[in-house]
């Protein structure tokens, strides 16, 4: 299989460069309300500059409907944040590949960036549409891809104009890839994977891939009451997903048999209502009222899983031990974090809502590396593909 290249190869001076980056910024009364991912971008962004790139930007930002120019999904405030933040002239397109945005490229001067409005203002940019791919490409002489939050899809400006343009990964992309691929895929051991989140359904294939690959797995939030279920305990009205119970004893089985040793919750934090404000107190996992559900673990578990973390030498982490979102059944999750981000291993963590109480515990420098894509991630840590990638490959 065909090496990638890297954008720390790439040979740009006066050259039209097109790169696809995620500026899928929230905004507000159109001003961005977080430029993250502006900034993890600008590594790439700024050694195009200095290697006198003619630069030209793509991207979507939310979920237009394909149809044309929607103003509450423009890539304005992107434009306006970003000037503040490179050392470069922005220009914006009133268009993607129209004669707005070809006659903007073609004046382009190097070292002058050229943003393009959002991509899915186009429908055939989610269906890889050959002929949009063709014209994206033709706007430049060079691609690169920086887009690792949507590196999972095969759209046109992921995995349709590299197929017309000499192709580079930049230094985004190929962080999150060698790292989830690798670090991953040879870990120090023992290697502890802590998976959470809601539901059994949506993890299925990272769990069957994890048990493969780790020590120890733990397993908490809300798809542990599938677990719990298959070994015969009454989870009351916690959300289990009774059709997975098979799949849960299968998984259970399989860890067995690979000597991986699973950790549950072996006690719970039960409410009367799923709010914030509900009445709670901590039970004995075998004691859980069939009335209340079970929203946060315990800190007899909290306790438990934090040992197995700190002999760990590599942690992955992904999913919520209880519904953080709420102050009173953030506890689990809270003492997870603060167990990874003590543990002397190496850290990764991935997914959205994960990253995002990472963040808010202010533990994101402590890990050695905080994934940025949500589904992205989780196809690499699934041993998948991801045609964003494959495409670099020619
Ligand atoms: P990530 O985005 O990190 O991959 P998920 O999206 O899989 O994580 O899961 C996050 C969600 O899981 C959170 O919204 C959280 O409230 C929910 N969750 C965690 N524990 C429970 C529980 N016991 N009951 C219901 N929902 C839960
Ligand atoms: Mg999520």
């Amino acid at each position: 299989m065909s090496e990638i290249k890297k954008v720390d190869q790439i040979e740009c001076n006066g050259k039209r460069v097109i790169c696809r980056v995620d500026f899928n910024c929230p905004c507000e009364n159109g001003q961005v309300t977080d430029d993250t991912r502006i900034q993890r971008a600008l590594p790439t962004i700024n050694l195009l500059l200095e290697r006198g790139a003619k630069l030209i930007l793509m991207s979507h930002r939310g979920r237009p409907s394909g149809t044309g120019f929607e103003e509450e999904f423009s890539l304005k405030p992107v434009a306006a944040r970003l000037t503040e933040v490179v050392n470069a002239d922005v220009v914006l397109a009133k268009d993607i590949i129209g004669d707005d945005a070809k006659a903007k490229a073609q004046a382009l001067q190097p070292g002058q960036i050229l943003l393009l409005e959002n991509l899915r203002f186009d429908k055939r940019e989610k269906k890889n549409d050959p002929e949009f791919a063709r014209e994206l490409a033709g706007l430049a002489d060079i691609y690169v891809n920086d887009a690792f939050g949507t590196a999972h899809r095969a759209h046109a400006s992921t995995a349709g104009v590299p197929a017309y343009l000499p192709g580079y990964a930049g230094f985004l992309l190929s962080n999150e890839v060698e790292t989830l691929g690798g670090m991953l895929n040879n870990p120090k051991r023992p290697f502890t994977a802590i998976l959470g989140g809601s539901k059994v359904s949506d993890k299925i294939k990272v769990i069957n891939s994890l048990i493969d690959k780790c020590d120890n797995l733990i397993i908490c939030g809300g798809m542990a009451y599938t677990f719990l279920a298959s070994q015969g305990i009454e989870t009351g009205k916690s959300i289990m997903e009774a059709d997975w119970i098979d799949k849960a004893k299968e998984m259970l089985a399989k860890a067995e048999a690979k000597g991986v040793k699973i950790l549950l919750p072996v006690d719970i934090v039960v409410a009367d209502d799923f709010a914030a404000d509900a009445n709670h107190y901590t039970v004995d996992v075998h004691e859980i009222p069939a009335d209340m559900e079970g929203l946060d673990c315990g800190e007899k578990t909290s306790a438990l899983f934090a040992e197995t973390i700190k002999n760990s030498k590599t942690i992955f982490w992904n999913g919520p031990a209880g519904v953080f979102e709420f102050d009173a059944f953030a506890v689990g999750t809270r003492a997870i974090a603060e167990a990874v981000a003590d543990a002397e291993g190496e850290s990764i963590i991935g997914g959205g809502d994960s990253v995002a109480a990472i963040n808010k515990y202010g533990l994101a420098d402590k890990m050695t590396f905080v994934s940025t894509g949500g589904g992205a991630s989780m196809e690499l840590v699934q041993g998948e593909a991801l045609p964003g990638v494959e495409a670099l490959r020619q």
